[in-house]
């Protein structure tokens, strides 16, 4: 392997190539694009186009695609080839600066929620020119934003970068009121931490569940799973720390900055951290990452599992989304200063993250909800569905000496009077690592645990970034209007706390009497499914909230809604398929050979002997008998319901119809699958077990 200063970002055309392919006039033209949104005049664009051409067939790329995110939540790709016919014969390699701005994809068959109608099949991609074009294969890749002709968003990329700008814009006016003019713009970065699962290809191919639907629907608990915790930050195996190397290679050499690795609780399950970045960059390279974690593990006979949820009773794969923002300057505004005035500031922002998150906690939690974070969320496991900050004993205790004008009890004992000169310097609370906070504040930035680990975390992000923004807007509105700044500031601050410290909470997420508190006492919203909170972006402050920043226009949340509802349904579908399916034609099958051989076996017995009970062989065949019944009475009822669902009135009728009849019949059809895979001689099950799958991979 050459070092790894050569190899990362080799297959970028990023800043270093740019400058180095560019006359200086461009370089300093598509600079203030990328920088201050400038437009891009065709005359550049087609310099750039020229250089990056030349930069991507020196590299080997024939071919070049407008790399989008519809919204399926995958990319999205479409090939050209860069050849065109000269008079000679021969081809010649091309890349016009309109091929780079512009794409026409035929992308009839993407989900657009009624947003274009199928026989109006093209949509436009647009260059993106802040998240840098790429090499992958043998094919340039441009990262692009994806719309109607209308104008409407079918993507996940424009709305995200939507959010950036109002995100910044609203920051701004806060900051200019601290009196910061040299700050030209507020940019939210976020480094997702990454769980996944390996296991081998041998064994994954023999199991169609996870086949068809990317996690197991049947697997009796194994004998050892993870209650020694001995895997965590454990040694990593052989097979997996070539998998890993070799992937840290291919993500850096796309100027992906993988940094961190290690086991994680589950047995085969394992993380990776890239170093923080601008969010939408992050997007799109979480993006890549998971699609590289999937080939490089192809690579190495094994396949890399994203479910949130591939095994029941073992924990399952989030996505953890650290947040911050920034000034172009480099300034972090969730980070407590040096000084009362930094302090003040950042109080602010503080502030108005806390009132975001309570005022929006149904967007955070539809967020990221889907038929497999389901499984975590709202399940026995952590984080719960009720979304609560963990802020940390010390922040805590300055909000509550704010809030009741009592002195602080921090060393200082100071009145803690809001005015820009008085508040005194707090320390930094970073020792408190709490895990079971589904949104905590850890020093300089905000960790939201919720994001399963298939999700894209364009849409965390867009909700995170739009509620704040929402925040500082009214904040800024006051703001700017008070007759004194210190005063206003305080009084803001103050009712902040007291409107919205229900929402913190810095004890054990996981904790039954939480979950009763938070909803009970401090009317904390728990939506356990889908199915509960998608339908509640379309409530009126949401829409209210997202409409007017510009983020989203009301077309396009609707069919949001109905794309994340029907996304919702269709995979719970093709979950309840597949079982009925493998209950009937590979389980059932299996049950009945086995008793059926061991009833021959005891009527041999017998018929040596005829003094033989046999009572191990009956009892077990009769066991095995009604559990038989009971795959073939539940596979039925399963059968029925799914055909009741076809007549659900619309998409929310429908995914409540799947949670409340689909899902609890899917249980209720896994048991008896279960109970017999303990009882059946191994070598008569039919795929491997829970124990083969996780301890699978040397
Ligand atoms: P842990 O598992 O202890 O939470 P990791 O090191 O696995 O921590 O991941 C922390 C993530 O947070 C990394 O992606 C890191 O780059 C990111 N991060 C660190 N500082 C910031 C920041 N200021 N803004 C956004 N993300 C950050
Ligand atoms: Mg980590």
């Amino acid at each position: 392997m050459s070092s790894v200063s050569e190899i990362f970002g080799s297959l970028v055309f990023d800043d270093r190539v740019m400058r180095a392919t560019l006359s200086a006039d461009v370089y300093a033209s598509l600079r203030r694009t990328i920088d201050e949104g400038k437009e891009l005049d065709i005359g550049v664009a087609n310099a750039v186009a020229q250089a990056m051409k030349v930069w991507a067939v020196d590299h080997g790329a024939t071919h070049f695609t407008h790399w989008f995110q519809p919204l399926t939540g995958i990319t999205a790709e479409k090939h050209d080839s860069f050849i065109s016919p000269s008079p000679d014969g021969s081809v010649i390699m091309e890349f016009s600066g309109k091929e780079l701005i512009k794409g026409e994809p035929d992308a009839s068959s993407f989900p657009s929620g009624g947003l274009r109608a199928t026989f109006e099949a093209r949509g436009y991609t647009a260059w993106d020119p802040t998240s840098y074009a790429f090499i992958k294969g043998k094919t340039l890749c441009i990262p692009t934003a994806f719309c109607s002709y209308g104008g409407h968003a079918l993507d996940k990329k424009t709305p995200l970068l939507r959010s950036m700008e109002v995100l910044s814009r609203q920051a701004l006016r806060i900051l200019r009121l601290f009196g910061n003019d040299t700050a030209k713009r507020v940019v939210a970065a976020v480094g997702p931490e990454q769980e996944y699962f390996l296991v081998t290809r041998e064994m994954y191919e023999k199991r169609p569940d996870l086949r068809f639907t990317g996690r197991t629907l049947f697997g009796a608990k194994p004998p050892k799973g993870q209650e020694l915790d001995d895997h965590y930050f454990g040694v990593i195996k052989p097979g997996v720390a070539a998998y890993m190397e070799e992937l840290n290679e291919e993500l850096w050499k796309l100027g992906i900055l993988a940094k961190t690795e290690h086991n994680e609780v589950a047995p085969a399950q394992h993380e990776l951290a890239p170093i923080y970045t601008t969010t939408n960059i992050a997007t799109d390279h979480n993006q890549l990452t998971m699609e590289i974690m999937q080939k490089v593990a192809a690579k190495h006979g094994l396949v890399c599992l994203l479910h949130e949820k591939p095994f029941a009773g073992v924990n399952g794969s989030g996505k953890h989304n650290n947040w911050s923002i920034s000034t172009d300057g480099g300034q972090n505004l969730l980070s407590p200063g040096e000084t009362p005035h930094e302090n003040a500031q950042f109080l602010l922002f503080l502030c108005a993250v806390i009132k975001a998150v309570d005022d929006y906690q149904d967007l955070l939690r539809l967020s990221v909800a889907t038929a497999g974070n389901d499984h975590r969320l709202g399940a026995n496991e952590a984080p719960p569905a009720v979304i609560s900050i963990f802020l940390g004993d010390e922040l805590t205790a300055v909000l509550e000496a704010i809030e009741t004008d009592a002195p602080y009890r921090g060393a200082e004992k100071t009145q803690m009077r809001l005015g820009v000169d008085v508040l005194p310097k707090f320390n930094r609370d970073t020792t408190d690592r709490n895990r079971t906070s589904p949104f905590a504040f850890t020093g300089n930035k905000f960790e939201f645990r919720m994001l399963g680990s298939s999700n894209s975390i364009a849409c965390a992000n867009i909700m995170l970034n739009s509620a704040v923004a929402e925040s500082l807007r009214v904040y800024a509105d006051r703001l700017e209007k008070a007759e004194d700044f210190e005063t206003a500031l305080h009084a803001m601050i103050k009712k902040t706390i007291q409107d919205h410290k229900r929402i913190i909470f810095n004890g054990n997420g996981y904790d039954d009497a939480w979950i009763k508190e938070a909803t009970e006492k401090r009317g904390l919203l728990n939506y356990r499914t889908t199915a509960d909170c998608m339908p509640h972006l379309l409530d009126k402050k949401n829409v209210d909230m997202l409409t007017s920043l510009g983020v989203f226009s009301v077309d396009e949340l609707r069919s949001r809604r109905d794309i994340m509802l029907e996304n919702y349904c269709k995979s719970v579908v093709i979950e309840a398929n597949t079982m009925v399916d493998i209950a009937r034609t590979i389980i059932s099958p299996a049950i009945e050979a086995y008793a059926a051989d061991l009833a021959r076996a005891a009527s041999a017995k017998k018929a040596v002997s005829p003094a033989l009970t046999c009572g191990y062989e009956t009892g077990l065949v009769e066991k095995l008998s009604r559990l038989l019944d009971e795959i073939g009475e539940k596979a039925g009822e399963m059968d029925t319901a799914l055909v009741k669902l076809q007549g659900a009135e619309d998409i929310v009728a429908e995914a409540v119809m799947i949670r409340d009849t689909i899902l609890p019949v899917m249980s209720e059809l896994r048991s008896p699958c279960d109970k017999a895979e303990l009882m059946v001689a191994r070598s008569y099950w039919p795929f491997p077990t829970y124990g083969d799958l996780l301890f699978g991979v040397k």
